[in-house]
């Protein structure tokens, strides 16, 4: 099946006489006959449900389509893409091992990563995503045990070289994971560039509408964990909570990742998405094909036009020839990259907010990459606490305004934007 045909038939067939969509299993318990049947799905000798915290099959449903779009092997639902990150980090690495990062990632995961799980103690370290060689591989430690970047990253727009750092992690034996949520599997499939792991966060355009928070752990099934048996001891050795399975024996290549962050990770934290949320989910990526294509046509255009425009100063969109961007995000991202514009407007703040208060279809909000066109300035809101100086360091500076490009008709998304740039 292509990609279109995936968002809609993919992961749920149902059966003669069966409901066309997916059955919203609000339960959080499964009924057996025997206590042995039960003890066999506690083991992990048979498959099944036993309780909602660890597994329930709306969520499989919904992240069954989303693996065959990325075109992995497994796949599991978050109940947000905090704990889809964090999951897929904390899956290889505990106290005492060392993971490289990309810069240019979310912020949210930036903290997550350089605060939270650092008092975890685990070490990252952090290299621009256009480093040298020389750099990359002088990020490596004996104990690493990931790499982890973002194909488009959120705010920055970074383009993400995903065969140069596949390579990379490769060669010392350890996985990528790519966090895919600004490209989507219709723009971008890192496990065609090398990547291993692939997370998103759903809140964004797979959900598409505003509705629901949640994120997705996809695995690629290619990472050979046994290969690199010292490195990953809970993946290669038994693990003593579960009687003794040792996950990529018994699960191999395809099941061993998913499997483990299953039975350990949602069992222990339990941060699983609500069944109706993943319902919800899946009406979203019925619609994934068909939305991403009008955000980047509508996305191109806004830029083109911005840049165009007399009282706009710079335009940072991957699409736009004049971007640094633009060859690497052609070969990454052929048929489009996502909606997201940042640009700044002569005059710096001041101008900024004047122009944003004028906006009337253009929504002032956090959220991005959904069917409505918002906006955000952060140096007046996410930012606010820095100096002008302070932003411009950070790489966000106060004329900076972030423009999610939705799916209304352009024309009237141009005609807000100009006439809140006539008010400058
Ligand atoms: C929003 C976002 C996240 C975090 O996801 P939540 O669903 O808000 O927890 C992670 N990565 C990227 C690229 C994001 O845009």
């Amino acid at each position: 099946m292509k990609l279109e045909t995936k968002c809609i038939q993919a992961g749920y067939e149902p059966k003669n006489g069966e409901s066309r969509m997916i059955p919203i299993v609000q339960s959080t318990t499964f009924k057996y006959d025997t206590s042995e049947d039960m003890g066999k799905l506690f083991d992990l000798e048979a498959s099944g449900y036993f309780y909602t915290r660890l597994q329930n099959p709306t969520n499989d449903y919904v992240a069954a389509k989303i693996a065959a779009l990325e075109g992995g092997t497994a796949a599991m639902l978050t109940s947000s893409g905090q704990a889809a990150s964090f999951f897929s980090v904390f899956n290889l690495a505990s106290a005492g091992d060392h993971v490289v990062s990309s810069t240019a990632i979310y912020g949210g995961t930036y903290n997550l990563f350089h605060v939270t799980m650092a008092r975890m103690g685990i070490e990252f370290t952090f290299v621009d995503p256009d480093c040298s060689d020389e750099e990359l591989e002088a990020a490596f430690r004996p104990n690493t045990k990931c790499v982890f970047g973002e194909t488009i990253a959120n705010p920055a727009l970074t383009v993400f070289d995903i065969e140069r750092f596949a390579k990379a992690a490769h060669s010392h034996g350890v996985p990528l994971i790519i966090d895919n949520t600004f490209a989507t599997p219709i723009n971008c499939r890192p496990f065609e560039w090398g990547a291993d792991i692939v997370t998103h966060s759903t809140t964004k355009y797979m959900d598409g509408h505003d509705a629901t928070v949640g994120g997705v752990i996809v695995d690629s099934g290619k990472f050979d964990w046994m290969a690199h048996k010292d490195k990953f001891p809970g993946l290669t050795t038994p693990d003593e909570s579960y009687h003794g399975v040792t996950y990529a024996e018994r699960f191999g290549k395809e099941g061993a990742f998913i499997t483990k962050a299953t039975a350990q990770l949602m069992r222990d934290l339990g941060s699983i998405q609500a069944p109706m949320n993943a319902y919800f989910l899946n009406l979203g990526l019925e619609s994934l094909a068909v939305r991403m294509e009008r955000h980047c046509a509508n996305a191109q255009k806004a830029a083109e036009y911005l840049e165009a425009h007399d009282k706009v100063a710079w335009v940072n969109y991957p699409g736009l020839p004049s971007n640094k961007y633009y060859e690497r995000a052609k070969k990454y991202m052929p048929n489009g990259t996502c909606g997201v514009i940042s640009f700044g407007v002569k005059g710096g703040r001041k101008a900024a907010e004047l122009f944003m208060s004028k906006l009337k279809i253009a929504m002032i909000a956090t959220h991005v990459a959904d069917a409505h066109t918002c906006v955000l300035h952060p140096a007046s809101s996410t930012h606010r606490q820095m100096s002008d100086e302070e932003l411009v360091a950070a790489g966000v500076g106060p004329d900076l305004i972030r423009l999610s490009v939705g799916i209304e008709n352009i024309d009237d998304i141009l005609a807000d934007l100009e006439q809140a740039l006539a008010e400058i």
